[in-house]
């Protein structure tokens, strides 16, 4: 039986990787950081039915001693770093804690790695956002980055330490560089959930407007549960390497609001707000990935498409808001 120890399990993808790897006969480890929540935190993994499946395992990024020690403990197979502070808005608020948790958590980690388990195959949770400003309209694995937000900055870091911890210790490391991708349980503070979440209390009568910053922007969206299945694919490769996963089509926030709206027979102009205080310092106006290499090296494909994915958002957000209101 494989092992896998993965930092940020209790996150969207690290519910979605577990549910995967669970299924695929693996020993699923999770490391979690204390909090005072701890009734609430695995509330993404009992989402998908898998709380009592995962083996948790305290630790933080912030601590390489936790690190070495999950390390020691696990004896992992394969370790997906998916732990972040991954919020871009949040990102300008908390500068210096999202560069050490975001960029030096993957360099600690890769020690931890290096130090203990040095068989064990690494991937990092790169992000489309090093693009930033974009330098060529379709980004590829060779489109340079220009970061524009500390994340993205931070990410540019963990990136360049994994590609140099292959390159320096010969560490079977790989970057999945992905693109915006969603679920019904995305953290609601970003935008498709905020807009899913938004249309199921409309919906239901609990609030009338939506309100929305730069809605003009340009994503190229798809599903967390396609995502991660790519993830574990890269960690299946005799050479590790790094790897664009996106869905090759762009939507601007205000046409994935229509989708939204749509499903339930509202009308988006009669409750969007666009609030100026929801704009960002600095904007990533376009993002659109070319998956090309992902497809021919590691036969992926996303199956689910933005439209499905709103409309499972909207159920699963109709869902909860009805529980909430009895
Ligand atoms: P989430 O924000 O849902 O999850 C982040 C996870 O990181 C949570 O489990 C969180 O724990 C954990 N975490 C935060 N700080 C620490 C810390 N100091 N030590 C250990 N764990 C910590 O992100 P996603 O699941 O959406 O994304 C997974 C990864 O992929 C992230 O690295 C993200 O930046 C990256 N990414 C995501 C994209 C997306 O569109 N979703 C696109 C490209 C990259 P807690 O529950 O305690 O907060
Ligand atoms: P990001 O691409 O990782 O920053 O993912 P988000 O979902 O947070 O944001 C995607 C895009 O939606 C960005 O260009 C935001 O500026 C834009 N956007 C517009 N209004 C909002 C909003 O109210 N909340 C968020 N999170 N994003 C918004």
């Amino acid at each position: 039986m494989k092992r896998a120890l993965i930092t940020g399990v209790t996150g969207q993808d690290g519910a979605y990787l577990a549910a995967l790897l669970l299924e695929k006969g693996y020993e699923v480890h999770g490391l979690v950081r204390r909090s005072s929540s701890a009734d609430v935190i695995d509330a993404k993994l009992r989402w998908l039915k898998i709380q009592n499946d995962v083996k948790f395992i305290d630790g933080n990024l912030l601590d390489l001693s936790s690190l070495i020690r999950a390390m020691r403990d696990v004896k992992p197979d394969e370790v997906y770093n998916l732990g972040a502070q991954s919020f871009v808005k949040s990102s300008w608020s908390q500068p210096l804690l999202t560069g050490q948790v975001t960029g030096l958590g993957a360099a600690n980690i890769l020690e931890a790695v290096r130090l203990d388990a040095p068989q064990a195959r690494f991937y990092q949770a790169s992000s489309s956002e090093m693009y930033g400003l974009i330098q060529e309209p379709v980004q590829n694995e060779t489109t340079p980055f220009y970061p524009r937000s500390p994340y993205a900055v931070a990410k540019v870091f963990a990136h360049g330490m994994t590609v140099n911890y292959r390159e320096s210790f010969g560490l079977h490391a790989s970057n999945g560089i992905l693109f915006n991708h969603e679920s019904p349980v995305r953290g609601i503070e970003f935008v498709t959930r905020k807009v899913t979440d938004g249309v199921a209390r409309i919906k239901l009568g609990q609030q009338s407007e939506l309100r929305l910053g730069n809605i003009d922007a340009k994503r190229d969206w798809g599903h967390s549960k396609d995502f991660v299945r790519a993830m574990w694919m890269m960690l299946q490769q005799d050479i590790a390497d790094d790897y664009v996963i996106a869905t090759g089509r762009t939507t601007t926030v205000r046409d994935m609001c229509h989708i939204a709206f749509d499903y339930v027979g509202l009308n988006v102009d009669d409750h969007l707000v666009i609030d100026p205080a929801l704009f960002r310092p600095a904007e990533v106006d376009l993002l659109l990935g070319n998956p090309a290499k992902a497809h021919a090296k590691l036969g992926w494909k996303p199956d689910i498409s933005l439209e499905e994915m709103i409309r499972e958002m909207v159920e699963a957000d109709l869902k909860r808001v009805k529980q909430q209101i009895g």
